[in-house]
């Protein structure tokens, strides 16, 4: 638990804090207990404030994106829960069909900004539900594009309250990675490289792959996306089918009747119930095609 005097120390005009937070109002999942204190942070200041503050006082801190790739404990997160807003939110044009974009934004509203600016390049990314800066930390991907073919450079503060840069080619971008995977360090803007494209052709794609979405993907029940990334020479839906693992549930959690790749919350959900299923499918997948399953989605508290 996080103290009184700390919650007195990291308060501030530029940030927000909720105490004994649920987690399920945070999570794509509708899953997770209470987190100690989520701290809104508005600006560059208030983030190193807070997170030196951390440090000084031994508390975690965890940086949440739109929580659209997180199964958060039932016991909830210990410490603090960072959420970047305000300046964090802003997104600038620059020469030369760049655009430099705040990690607190939207995919979704970075995809429409730049069809705005007939910018062609993301329209892989329209429907992935997530922030820019979880897009950068997952190297997201869909329909034959991934977050690393337009990133230019990224900034960055670490846990020293140093703010860093990063340039393409440090970024180590692999399916699913980052530099970033498994660090503490938080991503503060990210420059793409675009290129002018037609307005309506960006539109009719990005209109394209939400059908594909919508048909494809339970794209009306809660979710985490994909569980699994995908092994070497296999899908992981095509195995978990294959192995009749299609509408198996445990309590709340069932493999998707849609899309094998993914776990719904039926209802009252929690995060034992989809440990349990994830560990289920991992055996049944390992006995009968002795192939070993990763999980995409990251177990957090
Ligand atoms: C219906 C559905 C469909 C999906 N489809 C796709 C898809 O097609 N392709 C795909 O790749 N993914 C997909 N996903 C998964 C998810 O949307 C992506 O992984 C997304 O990039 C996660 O971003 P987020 O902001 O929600 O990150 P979160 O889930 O909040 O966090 C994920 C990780 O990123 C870290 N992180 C977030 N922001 C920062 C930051 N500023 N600095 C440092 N670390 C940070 C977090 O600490 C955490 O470790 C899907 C999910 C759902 C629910």
């Amino acid at each position: 638990m996080v103290s009184e005097k700390f919650i007195e120390l990291i308060k501030s005009e530029e940030t927000e804090l909720f105490l004994n937070e649920p987690m399920n109002l945070h999570t794509s999942f509708r899953i997770g207990g209470n987190a100690d204190c989520l701290c809104e942070v508005k600006t560059v200041r208030a983030l190193r404030n807070v997170v030196l503050l951390c440090k000084e006082n031994a508390v975690p801190y965890f940086i949440l994106g739109l929580g659209s790739n997180l199964l958060v404990s039932d016991d909830g997160i210990r410490g603090v829960v960072i959420k970047l807003s305000g300046e964090f939110n802003n997104i600038t044009s620059l020469d030369n069909d760049m655009v430099r974009c705040g990690a607190g934004v939207t995919l979704a509203g970075l995809c429409v900004f730049a069809r705005k600016m007939s910018l062609g390049g993301l329209e892989f990314a329209w429907g992935i539900p997530g922030s820019v800066g979880g897009a950068v930390y997952m190297n997201a991907g869909a329909y034959g594009g991934e977050i690393k073919d337009v990133v230019v450079s990224t900034t960055y503060m670490n846990s020293s309250g140093e703010i860093c840069r990063y340039d393409r080619s440090e970024l180590d971008f692999a399916y699913r990675h980052s530099v970033y995977t498994d660090t503490d360090h938080i991503i503060i803007d990210v420059t793409f490289q675009l290129s002018q494209k037609n307005q309506d052709e960006i539109s009719d794609r990005m209109q394209d792959l939400m059908n594909r979405r919508r048909t494809k993907q339970p794209t009306n029940h809660p979710s985490a996306g994909s569980v699994f990334k995908r092994p070497e020479g296999y899908y992981a839906a095509a195995l978990i089918e294959e192995c009749g693992l299609k509408g198996c549930a445990v309590g709340g959690a069932m493999v998707s009747p849609k899309h094998s790749g993914f776990i719904v919350n039926e209802g009252g959900a929690t995060a034992k119930d989809v440990k349990e299923l994830v560990e289920h499918i991992k055996r049944v997948v390992r006995e009968k095609k002795g192939v070993e399953l990763c999980c995409e989605i990251k177990y957090i508290g």
